[in-house]
């Protein structure tokens, strides 16, 4: 009687193939079974939400700013607050989701997305789903495109605002030069 407790079978949710009742993840086709993970949390609302957020700072805050104001470092900083707040949410994510023995590092995937934003935040939002969460990939990719160019086209604004007071300033003190020597 207990030997037939312990080779108790099911079929896979997702397959149909008979596995262990006890399985977390199922041995033919990888995907796991929903009741035996014992914790799952999903943060992908707050994955897409931080540059969510970016995005609105970047137009309602640093594109209304004067020159005075320093724009540019308040543009980086949102920037790095991004990339750092969405490594940091997908490493908690991944250590409070899958069982240790199933998913990679947590440290790892924080120091890709870190340092490899562009190609690594995608990444995890699509490799969720190994995970037992939901992929991600096509809203990333949107906000990760609306991001991008957002701070390219603020930069350059910018940039190009403060050319135009250098070349009024140059004009001025040329002026002011001919006004001398004339005199
Ligand atoms: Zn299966």
């Amino acid at each position: 009687m207990e030997s037939f407790e312990i080779k108790e079978n099911k079929k896979c949710q997702d397959c149909g193939e008979e596995i262990l009742s006890t399985a977390r993840k199922c041995k033919y086709c990888g995907s796991f079974m929903e009741e035996n993970l014992s914790q799952k949390s999903d943060y992908g609302l707050f994955l897409l939400a931080v540059p969510v957020s970016a995005i609105f700072l970047i137009w309602f805050w640093v594109g209304e700013m004067t020159l005075i104001q320093n724009p540019s470092s308040l543009l980086n900083l949102i920037i790095v607050f991004t990339i750092f707040a969405t490594a940091l949410i997908a490493g908690l994510e991944l250590q409070k989701t899958s069982p240790a023995e199933d998913r990679p590092n947590p440290i790892i995937w924080f120091f890709y997305i870190c340092c490899f934003w562009l190609a690594c935040y995608p990444l995890y939002l699509y490799k969720r789903k190994d995970f037992g969460l939901k992929s991600l990939i096509i809203p990333g990719m949107l906000l990760l495109v609306l991001l991008t160019s957002s701070y390219m086209y603020v930069w350059i604004s910018i940039d190009k605002h403060r050319n135009e007071i250098k070349s009024e300033y140059n004009e001025s003190v040329e002026q002011i030069d001919q006004f001398f020597q004339n005199w």
